[in-house]
């Protein structure tokens, strides 16, 4: 059974319909990146996934959850599937461990005690344990983003989506960053992941899905879809001349 299933799913804005019949499925454990050109819809797809946006028509399934548009269940959600964005946006006037330790708090209700357990070991996971009482203002922005990664974490959540996690970060610090990734990959965590790094795409993931024009153009397994894209609008996207 696949953890994420979405039918037939449209989002529109106004008049403009950004998502015009997505459907896709995530299996357990999979690696999926979503490719495609500024526009094309990639971001309102996540946000729609974890409840971010509420759906104008088809189905979105987490685990054996429908999602509905109802507050409640949206905030049941967002609970199972963690999102990390480009901007961190860690809370300033915490330390680093507050600011992993707070979800788990607020939503899950878990005491002090349990919390600063919870995020000891996911800083750990991320390599960031001996910086549990640092200010983020202290971390670099590779680090800072490492934090948020282990903030989505400690909310134990089943997958997680990435919105262009890497594209705020210096070149020197993206590698860091991507190495979590890929250690979460390894570890069988479920990732769905919106990203610009080809390179990472290819040698991580194990589908990659091409969005043009709020449809999913092309999609399969990166050796497919980087050296024998089918439609000219992907050799387009990847620089290919036609
Ligand atoms: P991508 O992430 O692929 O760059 P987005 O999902 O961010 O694409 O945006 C797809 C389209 O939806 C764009 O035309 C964008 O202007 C529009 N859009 C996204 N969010 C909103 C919003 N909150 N209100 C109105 N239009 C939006
Ligand atoms: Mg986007």
């Amino acid at each position: 059974m696949p953890l994420i299933a979405l039918e037939d799913v449209r989002k529109r804005f106004g008049e403009n319909e950004v998502l015009k019949g997505v459907t896709l499925r995530v299996e357990p454990g999979e690696v999926v990146a979503i490719i495609g050109k500024s526009g094309s819809g990639k971001s309102t797809l996540l946000r729609c996934i974890n409840g971010l946006e509420t759906i104008d028509d088809g189905s979105i399934m987490v685990a054996d959850a429908k999602l509905g548009s109802s507050e409640l269940q949206l905030r049941k959600l967002r609970l199972k599937v963690g999102m990390i964005f480009q901007q961190f946006n860690l809370f300033p006037h915490l330390t680093v461990g507050r600011n992993v330790m707070l979800s788990p708090i607020v939503s899950k209700k878990a005491g002090t005690a349990e919390a600063e357990a919870l995020a000891r070991v996911m800083l750990q996971r991320v390599g960031l344990a001996h910086r549990f009482d640092a200010w983020p203002s202290e971390l670099s922005g590779g680090q800072q983003q490492r934090v948020a990664i282990a903030r989505a974490l400690a909310m134990q959540p089943m997958a997680l989506l990435c919105d262009e996690i890497t594209s705020a970060l210096d070149p020197e610090l993206v590698n860091e960053v991507l190495g979590v990734v890929r250690s979460l990959a390894a570890d069988g965590m479920t990732l769905l992941m919106v990203t610009h790094e080809m390179r990472f795409a290819r040698d991580v993931c194990d589908r990659v899905v091409f969005m043009h024009q709020g449809r999913i153009h092309e999609s399969g397994p990166p050796g497919e879809i980087f050296n024998r894209p089918a439609t000219p609008e992907l050799r387009q996207f990847l620089g290919m001349i036609e």
